[in-house]
């Protein structure tokens, strides 16, 4: 029978697999998929390599290198991943929430210090990330629309898992919301597809080839669904309640102008942790 090998070992292997593979984060991403197989922390990883793994973990390692070679993000191998300190189950179909938004998440956090913001609608919810944040942070009551029945399904499991109650509704943009809903909202949040067509092609593999293109794919200027939630919000919105979008770094000028356009006041853009233009957000003022 052949010897099983030890932690170290197999790691130094996958460490290997990973950077000839060309990934930026090998060591980080060998180690991750380990831990995950074999259900150990880093520090038993990194202090027990001369523990010996079974054949069958050997075997699954390899298969999840294998797909980390063919560029499956590490977070659809691991079916895992963390935003806000939270862990949100995520797989093919649903878009892999990035730390970006959270800046999204804590403007909305940060203007319901001030303003009553009580009930919000997140419009392309995908895994849940941003209702479940602000229901668990903030305290609010939020529901969460996406046209995709796959992306929902995450969504409510996200939502049991980390215990919170938020209302679910497949619809297409505003399409299923509850009339009762119409002009009460006081606020919408949207981290809509903002990426122009052209652009989708150059992006990371990871991206490009895993992703859902409908979480993505924001038309030929990477404007569309702005339009189209823009237009649409102010029949959800009560007078005085907020819009905050995710932006592209190079849409901030363009989201301003269409924001105050559609009647929005106190616009503002906020930056992420690079710098960059991420965030937008306004009131809505019907009497000006
Ligand atoms: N709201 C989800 C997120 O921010 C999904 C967004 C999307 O699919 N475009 O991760």
């Amino acid at each position: 029978m052949r010897e099983n090998k030890t932690l170290s070992r197999v790691l130094q292997e996958g460490k290997k697999r990973l950077r000839n593979a060309n990934k930026e984060n090998y060591a980080f991403e060998a180690e991750l998929l380990l831990m995950d197989i074999c259900g150990i922390n880093r520090v038993a990883l990194l202090t027990q390599g001369d523990a010996e793994i079974t054949s069958e973990q050997e075997e699954k390692y390899i298969a999840y290198l294998a797909q980390r070679e063919a560029n499956r993000p590490l977070q659809y191998i691991l079916g895992q991943c963390e935003f806000m300190g939270l862990s949100f189950n995520v797989g093919e179909g649903v878009l892999i929430p990035r730390s970006d938004t959270e800046v999204l998440v804590e403007a909305v956090l940060e203007v319901s210090e001030r303003e009553k913001i009580k009930t919000v609608i997140d419009v392309g919810t995908g895994s849940g990330c941003i209702p479940i944040c602000l229901t668990h942070f903030g305290q609010m009551i939020a529901v969460g629309l996406d046209i995709s029945p796959v992306a929902l399904d995450f969504a409510r499991k996200n939502g049991e898992f980390n215990h919170v109650a938020v209302k679910w509704i497949e619809s297409d943009l505003f399409s299923a919301v509850p009339e009762a809903l119409r002009g009460a909202v006081d606020a919408i949040v949207s981290n809509p597809p903002y990426i122009s067509k052209e652009v989708i092609e150059g992006l990371m593999p990871e991206v490009r080839d895993y992703e859902p293109r409908n979480a993505l794919d924001g038309g030929d200027d990477g404007l569309d669904f702005y339009r189209r939630i823009l237009e649409e919000s102010c029949n959800w919105l009560r007078e005085g309640g907020w819009l905050f979008f995710e932006i592209g770094y190079d849409q901030g000028q363009a989201l301003l102008e269409m924001m105050t356009e559609a009647g929005f006041c106190q616009c503002a853009l906020q930056q992420d942790l690079a710098g960059l233009d991420r965030v937008v957000f306004g009131k809505l003022e019907r009497n000006q």
